[in-house]
């Protein structure tokens, strides 16, 4: 994960989006996270850090950040939109029901599947997304 300020915008530059204080600033707090955050949870933390970001400059920006790549989009907080700074390699992300607790997987097999699935129904796979929805070690033990 490139999280070095440095990092951080070459990432911004690399998605076409211009590298603006308060972007760097919401993706830095971002690059902080374990696991991810709604914009009012990260907006909370930045005033925390004495930031003057408007809650609705957070949303707009990680809604431009998540259009354009940046970041992914996960919906586990009561339909909330939550966001994450992964990796730029294809993977996938498994929920933690309880606790929200996000890990990111590398390994995908299913590339046969999704191509046969879309092919059956007339479609060309261009991409695919999956969340496994479960209960962490952690969660398990309590
Ligand atoms: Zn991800
Ligand atoms: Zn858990
Ligand atoms: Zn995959």
């Amino acid at each position: 994960m490139a999280a070095t300020p440095r990092g951080l915008s070459e990432l911004l530059e690399r998605n076409g989006v211009r590298a603006t204080p308060r972007r760097l600033e919401v993706l830095e707090e971002l690059a902080h996270e374990r696991d991810d955050v709604t914009a009012q949870q990260l907006w909370t933390r930045l005033r925390d850090r004495d930031s003057r970001a408007g809650l609705a400059t957070v949303y707009r920006t990680l809604a431009l950040l998540s259009e354009r790549g940046v970041v992914d989009v996960l919906s586990h907080h009561g339909g909330e939109q939550c966001y994450r700074l992964c990796g730029a390699e294809h993977h996938h992300h498994l929920l933690c029901e309880r606790c929200h607790r996000v890990v990111e997987i590398q390994e995908c097999g299913l590339d046969d599947w999704v191509v046969a699935a879309a092919d059956r129904h007339g479609f060309v796979a261009t991409d695919h997304r999956v969340e496994i929805v479960g209960v962490c070690a952690d969660c398990r033990r309590v």
